[in-house]
């Protein structure tokens, strides 16, 4: 995958599947904004690794959920590299709760983030890149949990069922203007955010997976990295499920 002369913005690139897919992009050839809302310290890190290989990145802090930050970071992203390509829609937080002892906040802290977060970005990037008038690619980090539902995450299967019919509708909206937008619906992934489940949960998940193991960020990565090249022309729309058959 050749991604020179484009530029990307990835959210929530500081931890976990984020790092893993702005290294990728970065490898590819293209310059990155590492978004980033607290781990700064992380966000420099995954900066130094890329420019270690050779790769340009930056590093930005915002709130996905202020769409006053969101704007903030593609202006400045078109200010340090003249151009916006790419935006990687990855930032998300759980609140996990069965629903009678789900808090308005934790519902809300969950929709925010992981759907309004979405809709913050995209609008934020949507004038320059149709100005540009060069086409463009959206991906959006969804989850198995928002196709097939998932018990004690009522808030999180619906932000991300929310981000499947965002994905499929804002394709609908962009064709015409050859900007592609998919959805990847990760399944059990080894990152910060599965770490705190208990060993039997785990247990339980592996066992349902057809390839023996859980996936890593790169796994996601990959298919994000497939997604954001040109090698996906004709692909609009579509949700890929990457969970080695967890979902099956
Ligand atoms: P993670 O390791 O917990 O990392 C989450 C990232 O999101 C961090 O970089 C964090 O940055 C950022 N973030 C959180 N709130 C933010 C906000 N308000 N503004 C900007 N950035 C924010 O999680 P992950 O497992 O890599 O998850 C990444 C995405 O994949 C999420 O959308 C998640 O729902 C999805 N997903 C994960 C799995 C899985 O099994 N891990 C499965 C399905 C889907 P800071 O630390 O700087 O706040």
């Amino acid at each position: 995958m050749d991604l020179k002369g484009r530029t990307a913005i990835i959210t929530g690139a500081s931890r976990g599947i984020g790092r893993a897919t702005a290294i990728a992009i970065a490898r590819a050839g293209a310059d990155v904004v590492i978004n980033y809302s607290s781990s700064e310290a992380q966000a420099a890190s995954v900066k130094e690794q890329i420019e270690e290989f050779g790769g340009s990145a930056v590093i930005f802090k915002a709130d996905v959920t202020d769409y006053r930050q969101c704007e903030a970071m593609v202006k400045y992203a078109i200010d340090h590299f003249n151009k916006i390509d790419i935006l990687i829609n990855n930032a998300g937080i759980t609140r996990d709760n069965l629903l009678a002892r789900m808090k308005a906040e934790e519902w809300r802290e969950v929709i925010d983030t992981n759907l309004t977060g979405i809709y913050n970005c995209c609008r934020a990037i949507l004038r320059p890149l149709l100005k540009q008038k060069n086409g463009g690619r959206i991906v959006n980090i969804a989850s198995v949990a928002g196709i097939y539902g998932n018990s004690g995450q009522t808030n999180y299967a619906a932000a991300k069922g929310g981000v499947i019919a965002f994905t499929k509708s804002l394709a609908k909206e962009l064709g015409s203007r050859n900007i592609t937008v998919n959805a990847v619906a990760p399944g059990f992934i080894e990152t910060e955010m599965t770490d705190t489940l208990s060993g039997k949960v785990k247990e339980e998940v592996l066992s349902r997976i057809a390839l023996g193991r859980f996936g890593k960020p790169e796994d996601i990565a990959d298919t994000v990295l497939f997604l954001a090249s040109s090698a996906s022309a004709y692909i609009t729309g579509q949700i890929i499920v990457v969970d080695g058959s967890l979902s099956m």
